[in-house]
C-alpha cells in the first residue's frame, strides 16, 4: 500500500483556468511520482460562492485530460455531518467558542486597537455579548511552524495575523478551514500541493490539526500564475478558461512550474516525462 495520498481540491466558483491546472498537473505529478494516490474532492461547502455548472465543467476537463481520481470524488456538500460531528467535538473540549460580532462590531474595534481590520479582536473569548452568530477557534500568542517543500520554514503567530478564526459561519456553513482538514483527514491525505495563496492559511489548519489529534500533511506550495497586472488568476477575476488544446495548456501549466516545455505529441507522453522529470528534482 502507498504511503503517499495526495489531491486536488477546486472550489467549483469558475471554470479550470491557468491557475488551477498548474495545482491539478503538480498535485498529480506528484502523487505520480511518489506511486501515491490522488484523489479529487469538489469543494463546494460555500453554496453560496459554488456553482454545479462549474462543478461539472471542472470534472470534465480532468476527465478529458485524462487526470482521474484513485477514488470517489468527493463534494463537500455531501460531507455536512462529518463537519457537523468534528465541529462539537471541538466545541465540547472548548477548541470554538460561539460570538455575537457582526463585521462592524469587528471592523469599530480594531479601529479602536489600531489592528488590521479582518483581525479578530477577541471580544467574545470570554462569552458573546448577543445572540451567537458564528463560531470561532480559540488562538493564543505562539509561532506555528512548518517546513514547505518547494519555500523552506514558514512561521505565523496565528492570533497575531487573524486572531481567533470562524469554523462555522455566521450564515450556518462550515468554513474552508474546517471542512479541508476534516476531508483531508477523512481522506488520509499525506501530501498538499496547492497553490502559494494557500500559504498563509495552512498555520490556521495545522492547529485544527493538532487539536483534533491528527497528523499534519506535507504541504508544497506552487507559485501563484500571475496575469498581465501581476493579480493572482482568479476564476472570479474573469481569468481566461483554458483553451480546446490541452496538450498545450499542460506544456504552459508546466512551464510555469519552472520547467523547461517537454514538447510531447500526447498527453500520456507528456505525463511520463513529467514524472520523469520531477522525480529528478532533488525535494521529491
Ligand atoms: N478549494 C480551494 C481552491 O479552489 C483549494 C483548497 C486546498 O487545496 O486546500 O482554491
Amino acid at each position: 500500500m502507498s504511503l503517499y495520498v495526495g489531491r486536488f481540491a477546486p472550489s467549483p466558483t469558475g471554470k479550470l483556468h491557468a491557475g488551477s491546472l498548474a495545482a491539478a498537473l503538480a498535485s498529480f505529478i506528484d502523487a505520480r511520482a511518489h506511486d501515491g494516490r490522488w484523489l479529487i474532492r469538489i469543494e463546494d461547502v460555500d453554496q453560496m460562492r459554488c456553482r454545479e455548472a462549474f462543478s461539472r465543467s471542472i470534472l470534465e476537463v480532468l476527465s478529458r485530460l485524462g487526470m482521474a481520481s484513485d477514488g470517489p470524488i468527493i463534494f463537500q456538500t455531501e460531507h455536512t455531518a462529518q463537519y457537523e460531528e468534528i465541529f462539537h467535538t471541538l466545541l465540547k473540549n472548548g477548541f470554538v467558542y460561539g460570538c455575537s460580532c457582526s463585521r462592524r462590531d469587528i471592523h469599530e474595534a480594531n479601529l479602536r486597537l489600531g489592528k488590521p481590520l479582518n483581525h479578530y479582536p477577541g471580544t467574545c473569548r470570554e462569552g458573546a455579548h448577543g445572540p451567537v452568530r458564528a463560531y470561532r477557534f480559540r488562538v493564543d500568542h505562539h509561532p506555528v511552524s512548518f517546513v514547505d517543500r518547494r519555500l523552506g520554514a514558514y512561521v505565523q503567530d496565528v492570533e497575531e495575523t487573524v486572531g481567533d478564526f470562524i469554523v462555522k459561519r455566521a450564515d450556518g456553513l462550515f468554513a474552508y478551514q474546517l471542512a479541508v482538514v476534516v476531508d483531508d483527514h477523512d481522506e488520509g491525505v499525506t501530501d498538499i500541493v496547492r497553490g502559494e495563496d494557500l500559504l498563509d492559511n495552512t498555520p490556521r489548519q495545522i492547529l485544527l490539526y493538532e487539536a483534533l489529534g491528527w497528523p499534519v500533511p506535507r504541504y508544497l506550495h506552487i507559485p501563484l500564475v500571475l496575469n498581465d497586472r501581476h493579480e493572482k488568476l482568479s476564476k472570479q477575476g474573469g481569468a481566461r478558461p483554458l483553451g480546446d488544446d490541452l496538450l498545450l495548456e499542460c506544456e504552459l501549466a508546466w512551464q510555469h512550474l519552472g520547467f523547461e516545455r517537454i514538447g510531447a505529441d500526447s498527453l500520456d507522453a507528456f505525463y511520463r516525462k513529467a514524472i520523469e522529470i520531477w522525480k529528478e528534482k532533488a525535494d521529491v
